[in-house]
């Protein structure tokens, strides 16, 4: 039984649970709002729920809230966080744009949910360092409970309302925890996260994502493009070896057809891809698409070579793609000066011979 992880339960697992061990109903239900809602971080904060009943539930369930080992603050407002897990594995996470006056409210984290990742994009830090193993329920949802807990303490109406899942790992590789946390995140007694206000990004699984539409249409979708070609797109990400560009349009338009939601393309810009005849052969492949493409000046992580294109290359490429007809974003990066690329700061980590900041 000590092997149930408390924070990757729902509700009705919770409650029977309970039963099982003779407790009411209720009980499960303070449970799981302390533990989704409110999101402690022990036992002894559950205060409503009296001193037997903790010492049953506490040796029913694994409770690992994560260990903050660093934080960053940009001059932006761009929070990134480096989280250890009980095993000791580390993950980051970031909290965008966490300045009320200039955003009005809007709090997006970005999510990890794996350790590494397999997929080896050719730009990525996470894919250098490979795949190490997917993160548990628990642990997706927790990123999101204790970066509240954590910025609560300073100000206590905290409340996330976006998340991407666009941190380190590749989503729909690690499908069923993943889509578990996102009914975790939410559930009404919860932390009530609209599901349309949550965006899972992918590399390409095309098998994945017509399965992703089925189960969840309101979750939104990034595609991350990058190349236009699969002879391109085969150097910079390797998942299109598996699934190339025609079978990845393919499932999107299905995405499109079941969902009636529109589709975000991420171009990562380097100054390889942002020539002008791979600007034309973007415009091929998306022309009649229902979707929008974000383009983004590439973080250059050292050990891939990448470089940054100039501001001139980017509006030049972005020019093409409006011009036939395509809805572009040019997409500010955020947190560049806390190496806020997905991956970055736990290679940084690791690297470093680093002590911890202590609990948060
Ligand atoms: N594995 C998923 C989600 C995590 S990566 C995916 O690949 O979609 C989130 C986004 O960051 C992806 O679009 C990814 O291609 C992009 N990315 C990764 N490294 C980057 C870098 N160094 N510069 C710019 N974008 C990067
Ligand atoms: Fe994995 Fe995404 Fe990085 Fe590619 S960009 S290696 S899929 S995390």
């Amino acid at each position: 039984m000590e092997d149930i992880e408390l924070r990757g339960c729902s509700l009705d697992e919770l409650i029977e649970i309970c039963q099982g061990i003779g407790l009411k109903r209720y009980r499960a239900t303070q449970l799981f709002q302390w533990v989704q809602q409110k999101a402690v971080r022990s036992w002894n904060d559950m205060r409503n729920l009296g001193e037997a009943d903790l010492r049953t539930l506490s040796s029913h369930f694994q409770f690992y809230p994560l260990e903050l080992v660093r934080e960053q603050r940009s001059k932006d407002g761009t929070r990134k966080y480096l989280f250890r897990l009980h095993d000791g594995e580390t993950i980051e996470c970031v909290l965008m744009d966490y300045e009320r006056t200039m955003t009005r409210d809007r709090h997006t984290i970005c999510l990890s949910t794996q350790v590494g990742c397999a997929v080896g994009c050719a730009f990525c830090a996470t894919g250098l360092e490979g795949f190490r193993r997917n993160l548990s329920v628990g642990e997706i949802v927790g990123q999101v409970l204790d970066i509240t807990h954590s910025v609560r303490r300073e100000d206590p109406d905290f409340q996330v309302t976006n998340i991407v899942f666009m941190g380190m790992g590749e989503p729909l590789l690690n499908y069923d925890q993943v889509l578990k946390a996102i009914q975790l995140l939410n559930h009404e007694q919860g932390q009530k996260i609209g599901m349309r206000r949550m965006t899972i990004s992918t590399s390409g699984v095309v098998p994945r994502i017509i399965q992703l539409a089925k189960d969840n249409p309101q979750v939104g979708l990034a595609i991350s493009l990058h190349a236009a070609q699969d002879n391109v797109r085969n150097q910079l990400v390797p998942m299109n070896r598996r699934y190339p560009l025609a079978s990845l349009m393919e499932a999107c338009e299905e995405y499109i057809r079941i969902t009636r939601r529109r589709v975000t393309f991420e171009v990562a810009l380097t100054s390889e891809n942002a020539r002008n005849e791979e600007a034309k052969a973007f415009v091929r492949l998306l022309k009649g698409h229902l979707g929008y493409v974000n383009l983004i000046p590439v973080n250059p992580v050292a050990g891939t070579g990448m470089e940054r294109p100039t501001s001139e290359q980017i509006k030049r490429f972005a020019q093409v793609l409006e011009n036939a007809g395509i809805s572009v974003f040019s997409r500010e990066e955020r947190g560049t000066d806390i190496d806020a690329a997905c991956g970055q700061l736990r290679r940084l980590w690791e690297s470093e011979d680093n002590e911890p900041i202590g609990p948060i």
